[in-house]
């Protein structure tokens, strides 16, 4: 096997700093807060203390400071994007996945080229720009090269005044070289789950497949960005171990990556464990996070992790998704299905990953983000301009990047509602819109108003 990077993940000096953060006072809890709001991350000991706080009014104060922290650096935009899954065809054994090679209860599947151009189109019509390809760990013969076709063919296709603009994946780790392919693809996020930090766990959930090496997995994101990937999403599955562990261990991961790329993950996924079909331990997870615990978990890897994207995926409910866009969220799917084939066919039981916590389409998901006030964004200005990695996070950590965040989340907004807007979710928008330019200062609301006007005088594709 080719020389690999281990990020450090040392259980001792978790286990130490969870102890040490149960003795914390009020003061000292203040303090962090305090230090939090500064926008300048948290300590590991820091964040042991927010993690043990259960009286009321500093919960209270942890999420006020989370959401000041979440609007100071990405406003009130919301980006979203939708899954695609081209294939549920798997050699691991991951025991909460319904994909796994042994659940007879799936009926596997590979989408064709055609195919997966046929599920792009329909998500071009409903409006979307952001894909993430998704795919078990087991490609149709052509191997590897299945995915960067697939790669290709998303961005081939376009329909009426739509073309997807930025394809990210979420893959099984690959090699070196393999990682280097996806980058010439022009792949905007590389996505990955270490699913449990904890190696003991992690040997007790996935009995099969390479998937078993704990190592060549957490090395992935090392592989990524040495083959050039500097936007990479790191994530942890949330019901597997407990989750005060995979947050401290999570910040060892982030740390490392910082201290060797001197950049951090450009986002964070928190999947909580849903139930799948032919999965036992899906429905009834070993160590589950309440709802409670799920908005501390999103308020501080908000206040520990300031400049880095957090997405909420369907998984989970719309009233738990709509709380949590206060609390740092900045990113997030909607309309999605699990199944390959799900756009075209419908929602699949037999097919799909586990069970989706939201169902409603897209618009309906929109309409509900512009009623709370927040900027519905389909932007992928940032990596087309070559705004990724450490250029992103320079303008991210002293809270400039909303300025471009706005104008281009208001410019796409306009686009999706002339484009694919229904007339209720027009009228909800365009007062949504008309309130954001209000509350900005002169020099953003003219350059967004002059954005807004290119697009409904017909041009597309606005940013800057
Ligand atoms: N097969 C690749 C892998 O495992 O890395 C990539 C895609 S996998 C389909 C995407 C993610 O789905 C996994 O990393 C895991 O965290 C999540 N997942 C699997 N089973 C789940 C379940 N029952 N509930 C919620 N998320 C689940
Ligand atoms: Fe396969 Fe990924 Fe599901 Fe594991 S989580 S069974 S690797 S698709």
């Amino acid at each position: 096997m080719t020389d690999i990077t281990v990020p450090p993940i040392d259980e001792q000096k978790i286990e130490e700093a969870l102890v040490a953060g149960q003795r914390h006072d009020a003061a000292r809890a203040r303090e962090v807060l305090d230090r939090a709001s500064e926008m300048k991350g948290l300590s590991s000991g820091d964040v042991a203390v927010l993690m043990g706080l259960s009286d009321p009014d500093l919960l209270g104060e942890l999420f006020a400071a989370a959401r000041k922290v979440k609007e100071e650096i990405y406003g009130r935009r919301i980006v979203l994007f939708a899954p695609l899954y081209i294939s549920n065809m798997c050699r691991n054994e991951c025991l909460y996945c319904a994909f796994r090679a042994r659940n007879t209860a799936v009926k596997r599947r590979a989408l064709t080229q055609e195919e997966i151009a046929h599920e792009t189109k329909l998500l071009v019509e409903q409006g979307h720009k952001r894909v993430l390809l998704v795919a078990g760990e087991s490609y149709p013969h052509e191997g590897f090269s299945y995915v960067i076709k697939s790669i290709e063919t998303i961005y081939a296709t376009r329909s009426g005044n739509g073309e997807i603009r930025r394809v990210n994946a979420n893959v099984a780790p690959l090699t070196l070289d393999e990682f280097k392919e996806l980058k010439a693809a022009r792949i905007g996020t590389y996505q990955l789950f270490q699913e449990t930090y904890h190696r003991g766990t992690y040997a007790k959930v996935h009995l099969g497949g390479v998937k078993r090496d704990y190592d060549w997995r957490v090395s992935a994101m090392d592989r990524a960005m040495e083959a050039g990937i500097d936007d990479v999403g790191i994530g942890v599955l949330f019901g597997l171990c407990d989750w005060r562990f995979e947050i401290l261990a999570m910040m060892q991961h982030i740390r490392h990556l910082e201290k060797r790329f001197g950049v951090g993950p450009h986002t964070i996924s928190v999947p909580r464990l849903e139930p799948a079909v032919g999965s036992d331990m899906a429905s009834q997870p070993p160590q589950p996070v309440s709802d409670i615990d799920f908005r501390k978990i999103v308020a501080i890897l908000r206040l520990a992790v300031p400049y880095t994207g957090i997405i909420m995926s369907t998984r989970e409910s719309a009233n738990i998704r709509r709380e949590t866009f206060a609390l740092g969220v900045s990113q997030i799917s909607g309309g999605s299905r699990t199944n390959p084939g799900g756009y075209t066919e419908g929602e699949k039981e037999d097919g799909g990953q586990f069970c989706l916590g939201d169902h409603r389409p897209l618009d309906e998901v929109i309409r509900d983000v512009a009623s709370l006030g927040y900027i519905p964004s389909f932007c992928t200005g940032c990596y087309r301009l070559g705004r990724t990695g450490r250029d992103f996070m320079d303008l991210a950590k002293p809270g400039d990047i909303k300025h471009h965040c706005d104008p281009n989340a208001l410019s796409t907004f306009v686009e999706y509602l002339m484009d694919y807007g229904s007339p209720e979710t027009r009228a909800v928008g365009e007062e949504c819109i008309a309130k954001t330019l209000a509350g900005m200062d002169d020099k953003a609301r003219a350059l967004s108003q002059k954005m807004i006007e290119k697009v409904r005088s017909g041009k597309r594709d606005v940013f800057c």
